[in-house]
């Protein structure tokens, strides 16, 4: 079988779809269901989960963690009854191993194995924890929410292993709440490896603004409760540790069925066909690097493709042909975070090399990503990080919505009173 092209336009699949089995009971399950019923899919659906509970929010866990106990459920924060919509819910029946064949898909789980005519991958991932971190907490459930808020409220010192999205995210509402925080991160500035050393060192401040300690580029060499031992041989000590050191796919049960990425990530087309397998199989969220025209491999992991992917997904499954060629489906990677008192947005990927240019003026201000050129002038621009700058974040979306990364003129882009869209090629 032969992996399709990027945004190949949508065949419309040769025998009708009768059943679908959805895996998965995220924000990416959840979307593929209203998906599905939204084309008028008049078939049997299953959706199995792992949680035992309802599909919830993500994103409130770390910027709500304190201020609210009960999970952000999707069905009312997305008005669409999952329950009704769902011909076999199993929200606690995970997936253990999957078969594909010509014509048709089957998942086992603990209970008993569900044949449909088309599956849709929407397994997500889970938090990070290096062996021998066993001690520490991490957050990515609703029930890590639970032990963490849990802890918080006992303890008196956070220590965050990692100044990531989450890190960030958790370090600040800790540190509102009145603990004392300290910060671990094995790179040389918070959100290094994402967005560079020269624009995370600017979020360095941050961290000292609130009071709290952040250890740059000292990776931990030992962990044991309630004390973290760094390469330097300083001990830290805490009552409460977490691990904030990021997500893999959880797609050990496909290994032998599904190619993986080295990520462990399921490669998909611009369709979110999984890479060599028949095309009633798909995958979408968390789970998936998708192959963009316009971006190259883009790994999943952001809220925003899990909550758009699914409608494609489920268009190419069904063959609904409306957007074949449609550049503008081919979705942009976008994270949205709020860090330490500021709001952030990047959409696009930087690329490690990248010419930066800065745009600052008050409030707030954004770093622009050039693919690197000797000659001065318009160039390639693969990303737009933002701060505290709505208006630049709305422009920086609609700027990654052509066929190709957008040309744009550096010295225009850096000029903060200027429309960021004025940068853009004639
Ligand atoms: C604390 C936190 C804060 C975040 N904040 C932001 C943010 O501010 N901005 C942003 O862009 N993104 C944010 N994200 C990321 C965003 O929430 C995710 O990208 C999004 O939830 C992905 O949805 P998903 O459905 O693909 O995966 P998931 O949300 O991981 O859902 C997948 C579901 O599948 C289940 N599952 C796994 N394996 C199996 C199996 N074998 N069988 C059945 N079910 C299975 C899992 O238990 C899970 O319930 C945050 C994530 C976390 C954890």
């Amino acid at each position: 079988m032969t992996a399709h092209a990027p945004n190949a336009p949508t065949a419309r699949p040769e025998r009708e779809i009768r059943s679908i089995l959805v895996v998965g009971a995220g924000l990416a399950g959840f979307e593929t269901v209203r998906a599905l019923r939204d084309h008028s899919f008049a078939g049997h659906i299953t959706l199995l989960g792992a949680e035992g509970i309802a599909p919830y929010d993500r994103p409130p866990l770390s910027k709500e963690l304190l201020a609210r106990t009960t999970p952000a459920w999707l069905t009312e924060d997305q008005h669409f009854d999952l329950e009704a919509a769902v011909d076999d819910l199993r929200l606690g029946e995970p997936a253990i191993a999957l078969t594909v064949s010509d014509r048709s898909a089957e998942v086992t789980t603990s209970a008993g194995t569900y044949r449909a005519d088309a599956v849709v991958l929407a397994c997500g991932a889970r938090a990070r924890r290096p062996a021998g971190w066993e001690s520490a907490l991490t957050l990515h459930t609703a029930a890590d929410a639970d032990a963490l808020r849990a802890a918080l409220g006992t303890g008196r010192h956070l220590v965050c292993i990692g100044a990531g999205w989450i890190g960030g995210e958790l370090a600040g509402v800790a540190r509102a709440a009145g603990l004392q925080v300290t910060v671990i991160e094995g790179a040389v500035a918070p959100l290094g490896p994402i967005l560079g050393d020269r624009v995370g060192g600017r979020l360095r401040p941050w961290y000292d603004a609130l009071g709290i300690t952040l250890e740059l580029g000292m990776p931990v060499a030992e962990l044991t409760p309630g004390r973290v031992l760094l390469r330097d041989s300083r001990a830290v000590r805490g009552d409460v540790v977490v691990a904030a050191v990021g997500a893999r796919p959880a797609t050990e049960w496909l290994v032998g069925t599904v190619p993986l990425a080295p990520s462990g990530s399921i490669r998909v087309d611009g369709g979110y066909r999984v890479l060599d397998l028949p095309p009633h199989v798909v995958a979408v969220g968390d789970c998936v690097e998708r192959l963009s025209a316009r971006h190259g491999w883009v790994p999943g992991g952001h809220w925003d493709a899990a909550l758009r992917g699914p409608e494609l997904a489920v268009r190419t499954l069904l063959g609904v042909a409306d957007h074949a060629g449609d550049p503008s489906t081919d979705l942009a990677p976008y994270v949205f975070s709020s860090q330490l008192g500021h709001e952030l947005t990047l959409t696009g990927l930087p690329r490690r090399g990248d010419d930066v240019v800065l745009r600052e003026d008050e409030p707030g201000w954004a770093a622009l990503y050039f693919a690197p050129q000797s000659r001065r002038g318009p160039r390639e621009l693969r990303a737009v990080l933002t701060v505290d700058r709505p208006r630049d974040a709305a422009a920086a979306r609609r700027m990654f919505r052509g066929a190709a990364l957008p040309i744009a003129d550096p010295r225009i882009a850096a000029d903060a009173a200027r429309d960021l869209r004025d940068a853009l090629g004639q």
